[in-house]
């Protein structure tokens, strides 16, 4: 066992090393089609939470350690009243072969904002960047190298005290693992078809600004009921009027109009504040492009592409990056978009995302980590 510290983060981390890594033949064959979410890397961080008789936590027992499984008490507190959060981002391979990270920073604000909301405790920006480090380095071998491919690195937080009462609980676990994926669409970009739920996703007070997974329960029979529609993703409107787009069920919304215009819904509490979502707002603007933040309803958007006025939409997230979106469908009947293909600021802001990310383009906003 290899102790390591770090000057940037004031958490020991203990490394365990891997007694039987994947064979690199093996190793290869998985990246050549790595697929989304369903192979692993062969390491793991945890680090450890947990409330002293004098009332105050500390995180402690950080670790990058092979990955293997976690094992439960049947009442660990997460299991019963859900209290988990997440995060999702990516390392990618750089042009000049290096390995960067996609605004790091801006993940780990956005899990404490999670954890506040689902009273758990925050965990120190540095020692998020730290875990991230350490996985992406032990891993640095899988990281797949084609075009849109990526390692995805999922760090998430849960309750793992023993207990059965409802309050806060006295202990946690902050997890990262990663999992080599390759490009979300093989072929380009195609528009997907989404149907307007009748469910909501979040309410007014309620969790829909965190990353939490029981956000992601309660839309899951929403989006199933979409794809036995014949759609491929659902999107919902808001829980009080029923009438303004909020979100999809892990993808924010873009509306691109024929004067160049973008709007995209105002973050109001009920809508997961996005970085591909923020960084697209940067971009567009870069672009010399109108971008607004405000509510636009299902009416308008019907609309407006009827008249023309509106020609292109898109939704945006880490997995996917940008998708767009030809055809809207719902109770009162269904619309497309322009040509309902994809679109050509569509493909040009992802184009200049993507480039940023690949270290294909200059990187105005400074949002590259390199690792
Ligand atoms: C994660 C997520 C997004 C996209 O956020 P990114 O930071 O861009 O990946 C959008 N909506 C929901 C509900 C999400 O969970």
């Amino acid at each position: 066992m290899s102790m390591a510290s770090s000057a940037a983060c004031e958490i020991t981390f203990t490394h365990l090393p891997h007694p039987a890594p994947t064979p690199a033949e093996v190793r290869a064959q998985v990246l050549a089609d790595p697929g989304f979410g369903t192979n692993f890397s062969d390491h793991m961080v945890s680090i450890d939470w947990s409330e002293g008789p004098d009332g105050a936590g500390a995180w402690h027992n950080a670790t990058l350690g092979p990955r293997s499984p976690i094992a439960l008490d049947p009442a660990c507190a997460v299991l019963h009243y859900a209290q988990e959060i997440f995060e999702g981002l990516k390392a990618y391979r750089q042009k000049d072969g290096g390995v960067a990270l996609f605004r790091p920073e801006a993940n780990a604000a956005r899990l404490n904002l999670s954890a506040r909301r689902l009273a758990m405790p925050e965990l120190p920006e540095a020692v998020f960047i730290e875990s991230i480090r350490r996985i992406v380095s032990a891993d640095r071998d899988w990281i797949p190298a084609g075009e849109g491919a990526s390692l995805y690195l999922r760090p998430f937080m849960f309750a793992s005290e023993a207990f059965l009462g409802v309050r806060p609980a006295k202990q946690y676990k902050y997890v990262v693992i990663a999992s080599p994926a390759g490009n979300y669409f093989k072929s380009g970009t195609p528009a997907v078809s989404i149907w307007v739920s009748d469910y909501t996703r979040a309410a007014p007070g309620g969790t829909g600004a965190a990353k939490c997974g029981g956000n992601y329960a309660a839309s899951l029979v929403p989006q199933a009921e979409a794809i036995e529609r014949g759609h491929d993703q659902v999107v919902f409107l808001d829980a009080a009027e029923h009438k303004w787009i909020e979100e999809l069920g892990g993808m924010n919304i873009y509306f691109v109009f024929s004067d160049g215009t973008l709007v995209t819904p105002s973050l109001t509490g009920t809508i997961l504040p996005g970085i591909t979502r923020d960084s697209l707002l940067a971009l567009a603007r870069d672009e010399g492009l109108t971008v607004r933040e405000e509510r636009y309803s299902l009416d308008q958007w019907r609309d407006d592409a009827a008249s023309g006025k509106l020609v292109e939409t898109f939704a945006c997230g880490t997995a996917a990056v940008v998708t767009p979106i030809g055809r809207v469908a719902g109770r009162q009947g269904g619309f497309t978009i322009g040509s309902g293909g994809p679109g050509q600021l569509t493909q040009k802001l992802k184009n200049r995302l993507v480039a940023i990310q690949r270290g294909e383009a200059a990187d105005p906003h400074g949002w590259m980590m390199q690792l």
